[in-house]
């Protein structure tokens, strides 16, 4: 058996008058990721771990933000487009696991949801889906809810 790890992280800004879309889950937060597509930090940090761990291009390189098609794309397309590519390269998940870094939404009451939307995208078992919130403890320019940061790892195994 083959087996290949990925990592995928993603910044973006929690700005006024943007949805608060993370991990395919709108949270009741009164600002939201900027960004050209929906902003999910969460979807895109993971399907970088994806695209990463198959060897694939990335998913900025895939999508580009000057690209008019993607503006306020539901970033579940995106990462079902890059896990496409991935299965077609004989690629199975093992499992992610997702570290969401915010002083902004809550991210434990969301969890069970982002988990099963994430894995209703990916077609697996939901159990191959961790995902946990942490803060910034009051620290640097990410605090107070300005921010997310998401960091992604996967594991893909092949016959
Ligand atoms: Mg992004």
């Amino acid at each position: 058996m083959r087996v290949r790890i990925g990592l995928g992280s993603d910044l973006h800004e929690l700005v006024p008058g943007r949805p608060c879309i993370l991990g395919g889950v709108t949270l009741p937060y009164e600002r939201g990721p900027r960004g050209h597509s929906d902003g999910d930090a969460v979807l895109h940090a993971l399907t970088d771990a994806l695209l990463g761990a198959a060897g694939l291009d990335d998913l900025g390189t895939r999508f580009p933000d000057d690209d008019a098609r993607w503006a306020g794309a539901d970033s579940r397309r995106l990462l079902a487009a890059a896990w496409d590519d991935v299965r077609a390269a004989g690629w199975e998940l093992a499992n992610a696991d997702v570290v969401i870094q915010t002083e902004g939404p809550r991210i434990a009451p969301f969890r069970a949801a982002m988990a099963e939307a994430i894995a209703a995208v990916l077609g697996v078992e939901v159990t191959r889906i961790n995902l946990k919130g942490k803060s910034f403890e009051g620290l640097g320019a990410l605090a107070g809810g300005r921010a997310v940061l998401v960091q992604a790892v996967v594991l893909l195994t092949a016959d």
